[in-house]
């Protein structure tokens, strides 16, 4: 373990481990749930499981940003007390405030997780504003299923540092992270030799770097399997997103970055697997289907019948495992240096990277400068090896002006 030599990191997973609890006691029977970023896809899935499993789980609150009239509906189903809008709240109608408690911005969300009504907290706000938030729930104890990616990648540190201090319990959304969490329920923490991340490749797999310069936005924005937002999209294709899960997985699990490992594999239908120090190893496999991953969290340890595509065994099918080509996709290399350094670097990471996507897809930078923007941006910064919240975001908004203005 590389990087126990630095001071006040103790290598070991926030999440409940295989056998130290045969139920877990922060649920309420029924669990009551709050739902962060409801109408986005990550928040619309887990309405499906909350649908399917109405007798154990229950909404007691919703947030989105501004997304009104879909809030709307939902408040009409699922009969919370609260939601919370981001912005623009005053806007919303009397069929939303005759049903449920409205509150706007942040401060609001803030309580929202805190409250003693609330046992799970489903973070599935979209960017760095989902941080405060999931820290928030953290720090009340909750149990709390993180599909905020960013939060992880831009705090893990503080995040599973503070959960071992406050009992929270810290479950993935992100499917390769629950793919893992899953396979992990196999062995005991120090039985696992390496963690295996599974990368679909993006629409680029293959490409040499000389191929590459010449993509634009619009090819970019074509993804082989998931349907995502935009901003993802782009990750998948510079391979970002597996960079940023690779911080992700290094603070979830408590492994040290030269224990996690990426593979390619085309399919998405592995969803990541573990290989134990007896040479076994195990994977997740599922059809692409967030609804999996959310239902897990929510209901662990119980596997219940979900309302995810299943797979067909009577269907013939090839499964392909590639290794990654660091040279065409350096951005892998930069995930593990973040992961291995740990402290602000995800955070500056992350921020360069946000913005460096933006200025791709507005056509100010191309394909290839996005990784060496987020490459100089991370040598550039002045790394703090234990930062609190606030210094997290300084780091944040340093690398966002520093990327604003990079040149290549
Ligand atoms: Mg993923």
């Amino acid at each position: 373990m590389t990087l126990s030599h630095k001071p006040g990191f103790k290598l070991e997973s926030s999440i409940l481990r295989p056998g130290t609890l045969s139920k877990d006691p922060l649920l309420t029977s029924p669990s009551q749930i709050a739902v962060l970023g409801s109408t986005g896809s990550i928040g619309t899935s887990c309405l499906d499981v909350v649908r399917k499993h109405s007798d154990k789980l229950r909404v007691i609150g919703l947030s989105v940003w501004q997304s009104i009239a879909d809030l709307e509906q939902q408040v009409q189903e699922f009969r919370p007390d609260w939601a919370v809008i981001g912005d623009h709240a005053s806007t919303a109608t009397d069929t939303l405030t005759d049903h449920v408690r409205v509150f706007e911005g942040n401060e609001s969300l803030l309580d929202l997780v805190a409250s003693s009504d609330i046992d799970t907290v489903v973070s599935a706000m979209v960017g760095a504003a989902g941080l405060p938030v999931t820290l928030a729930a953290v720090e009340a104890g909750k149990r709390v299923a993180v599909a905020n990616k960013e939060s992880l990648v831009i705090a893990g540190s503080l995040l599973t540092h503070r959960a071992r201090e406050t009992g929270a319990a810290i479950f993935p959304v992100d499917s390769e992270h629950s793919a893992v969490f899953q396979c992990l329920q196999a062995g005991k923490h120090g039985e696992v030799k390496r963690i295996i991340l599974t990368a679909s490749g993006g629409p680029f797999r293959g490409w040499s770097s000389e191929q590459l310069k010449s993509v634009t936005p619009e090819m970019a924005l074509k993804h082989p399997t998931w349907d995502m937002g935009p901003k993802i999209t782009i990750d998948s294709a510079t391979m970002m997103n597996k960079a940023l899960e690779i911080i992700e997985a290094r603070w979830l699990f408590g492994y040290a970055a030269d224990q996690i490992s990426v593979v390619i594999h085309p399919q998405s239908v592995i969803h990541s697997f573990v290989e134990f120090r007896d040479g076994a190893v195990i994977a997740q496999l599922s059809p692409p289907d967030m609804r999996l991953p959310i239902q897990y969290a929510l209901l662990y340890p119980d596997r219940l019948p979900c309302p995810a595509d299943q797979t067909d065994w009577m269907t013939a099918q090839t499964l392909q495992l590639l290794p990654p080509d660091f040279d065409a996709f350096p951005a892998l290399k930069l995930g593990f240096e973040a992961a291995d350094r740990g402290g602000t670097c995800g955070a500056v990471l992350n921020a360069a990277n946000e913005v460096a996507v933006e200025r791709f897809l507005n056509c100010q930078l191309p394909f290839l400068s996005i990784t060496r923007l987020v490459q100089d941006i991370l040598s550039h910064h002045t790394y703090d090896a234990r930062p609190d919240l606030q210094q997290l975001m300084s780091a944040d908004r340093w690398a966002r002006e520093e990327a604003s203005r990079w040149k290549p």
